[in-house]
């Protein structure tokens, strides 16, 4: 097997909501017994295949809790994820002490400015119509509700704290600057030294790992916004993990 690293967001890359809902798909994960995110079953069969070619590893803004809720099959089962935006690596979901080591180094140096924003958060939530919460201590978390502004809290908020703000639909997170995606796949990197590297993602939040991957793939709404010489696009999770496919047995024949 060649050291291929496949860096993959999950929600919109590799897994949809109930939401988008097609033919052919099957469900993965379940919140209190409802029906919440869908695969499609073709392409979950191919991660098997994957898997026998190439490192893939999901890297989520999920927490390990909400990780944890995906259903994976015996044998489609990532050997490791990152979780909560780069924080944590599980290793068959179990988290890696050394990895967590250097990121609770990370998170001290912002503990207090994680929750002074909490706090704030907490004391106006009804008028900004949010809930909030710290993610598996690592950064903050907010769900805007109908009638608040995700733009305008990020941009008021983010004026107050040396915390990364970043925002898509109508969730915000407060970040630590080290637990970003871009930083999370170089320590993959550095894990693992992949002789090359794919990542694909489907938004913002995915842009930094996006960039330094040998060869990106990116979803219509952020292609333009991408810097990587070497990108691609894709439609949803068959046609990613087709094209993945197509690229790693490629490189097992021809070599890098
Ligand atoms: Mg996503």
């Amino acid at each position: 097997m060649k050291n291929i690293l496949i860096a993959c967001d999950l929600d919109n890359t590799l897994i949809h909501s109930y939401k988008q809902k097609r033919d052919g798909d099957m469900c993965i994960e379940w919140i209190n017994g409802k029906e919440q995110s869908y695969i499609n079953k073709e392409t979950y069969e191919q991660i098997e295949e994957l898997k026998m070619l190439a490192r893939y590893t999901p890297l989520t803004t999920r927490s390990i809790e909400q990780y944890l809720r995906i259903n994976w099959k015996p044998g489609a089962e990532p050997e490791y994820a990152v979780t909560t935006n780069g924080a944590i690596l599980l290793s068959n979901n179990e988290r890696v002490s050394s990895w967590d080591e250097t990121s609770y180094k990370f998170m001290d140096e912002y503990r207090k400015d994680l929750d002074d924003i909490l706090a704030m958060l907490e004391s106006q939530k009804e008028d900004l119509h949010i809930r909030c919460r710290k993610v598996d201590e690592m950064y903050v978390f907010a769900y805007c509700e109908d009638g608040g502004s995700v733009e305008g809290i990020a941009d008021t908020f983010s004026e107050k704290t040396r915390l990364r703000v970043e925002y898509f639909g109508r969730k915000i997170y407060f970040l630590p600057p080290q637990f970003n995606k871009g930083a999370a796949l170089t320590r993959l990197k550095e894990k693992f030294v992949p002789e090359f590297v794919i990542a694909a993602g489907d938004s913002e939040i995915d842009i930094p790992m996006l960039e330094i991957a040998d060869l990106a793939y990116c979803k219509e709404s952020i292609f333009d916004k991408v810097s990587n010489k070497n990108k691609k696009s894709f439609t949803n999770e068959t046609d990613l993990i087709n094209s993945i496919l197509g690229d790693v047995r490629q490189f097992s024949e021809v070599g890098l």
